[in-house]
C-alpha cells in the first residue's frame, strides 16, 4: 500500500494512494482518506480525492531523522573519504522535512548545496535494541529522500547540524510504500532532467538490518521516525532555479525546486 500525507483546504490527513503512479499518469491518482494515524490499525474512509487537488506533505509524523553517512563505497571515495567499517549516524531535525513539490530554500550561509538521493526507511513501532531477526517487524515502509547538504559548511564545521539540518534540507516522499523488497532497487537523481546519480540499494555497505541494529543499540525509535540509508555516487551541485528529482524503483519520484531563501 502507498500512504501519503496531504493537506487540502486547511485540513491535514493521511490517504492510501490508488492507481498507477507511472510517469505521465500521476494526474489520475486518487487518495482514499485514512481514518486516524496509519502506524497503528487504521481504516480507509472510502472518501476519495484526486491526488492532483491536494498538497503532498512529508508522508510521516515522526520524532527524528537518523541519517547514515558513507554507506555506498563509490560515494565515500568521490569525496575523498575512507569507507567506514562501522555504520555512522547523524541526526537531521524534523523541521528540515518538506514534501514532494515543496521548495528547497538555498540558505544564505552556503554557496555549495548538494543533492544526495537516498532510500528512507520509516519506522512503524516504538523499539530499542532490536535484534537483527526482528528488524522487519519495526519497519512501516519505505520512501524517497534527498539528504540536501551544504557541502562547504560540512567541510568547515565539525558537526553537521547546520550543513545538513537547515530548514528544507530533507525533502521526503511522495508517499510511503509499505510492501517492498529493498534488496536491489534502482535509485536515481536527476537535476533539470539530467541524470546525476544512478545506483542500486544492493550497493549499500551496511544493510538496513545493520543500520537499525546499530542505531537502536543507542536510542529508542518511535513510529514515524525516518532512517536515511546513504547515497550512491554522483552527488553534485544544486542551484537556484533547479528542479531535483529522486526516483526509487517501486516507490515513485520525489520532486523539488530550489529557490533562494527569502
Ligand atoms: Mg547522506
Amino acid at each position: 500500500m502507498r500512504i501519503a500525507r496531504f493537506s487540502i483546504d486547511g485540513n491535514v490527513a493521511f490517504g492510501a494512494v490508488e492507481g498507477d503512479p507511472a510517469p505521465g499518469k500521476e494526474g489520475e491518482l486518487v487518495l482514499d482518506v485514512i481514518k486516524g494515524i496509519p502506524y497503528a490499525d487504521f481504516e480507509l474512509s472510502g472518501v476519495k480525492l484526486p491526488l492532483s487537488k491536494v498538497r503532498l506533505l512529508p508522508p510521516v509524523i515522526g520524532n527524528k531523522i537518523v541519517a547514515f553517512g558513507r554507506n555506498y563505497a563509490d560515494h565515500a571515495r568521490e569525496l575523498g573519504n575512507e569507507v567506514p567499517e562501522e555504520p555512522f549516524a547523524f541526526l537531521k531535525p524534523t523541521t528540515s522535512m518538506i514534501g514532494s513539490g515543496d521548495a528547497i530554500e538555498y540558505p544564505a550561509f552556503s554557496s555549495e548545496l548538494h543533492h544526495e538521493a537516498e532510500l528512507a526507511v520509516v519506522i512503524g513501532r516504538m523499539c530499542r535494541e532490536v535484534p537483527r531477526e526482528r528488524v522487519k517487524d519495526v519497519i512501516f515502509g519505505y520512501t524517497c529522500a534527498n539528504d540536501v547538504t551544504a557541502r562547504d559548511v560540512q567541510r568547515r564545521e565539525k558537526q553537521w547540524a547546520r550543513a545538513k539540518g537547515f530548514d528544507t534540507a530533507c525533502p521526503i516522499g511522495p508517499w510511503v510504500e509499505t510492501e517492498l523488497d529493498t534488496g536491489d532497487l534502482a535509485i536515481q537523481c536527476t537535476v533539470n532532467g539530467e541524470q546525476r546519480q544512478l545506483g542500486s540499494t544492493s550497493q549499500m555497505i551496511h544493510s538496513i538490518e545493520d543500520l537499525i541494529v546499530n542505531i537502536t543499540e543507542a536510542m529508542t525509535l518511535l513510529p514515524g521516525d525516518v532512517i536515511l540509508t546513504g547515497t550512491p555516487a554522483g552527488v553534485g551541485p544544486l542551484n537556484v532555479g533547479d528542479e531535483v528529482a529522486v526516483t526509487i524503483q517501486g516507490i515513485g519520484t520525489l520532486t523539488n525546486k530550489v529557490i533562494k531563501r527569502g
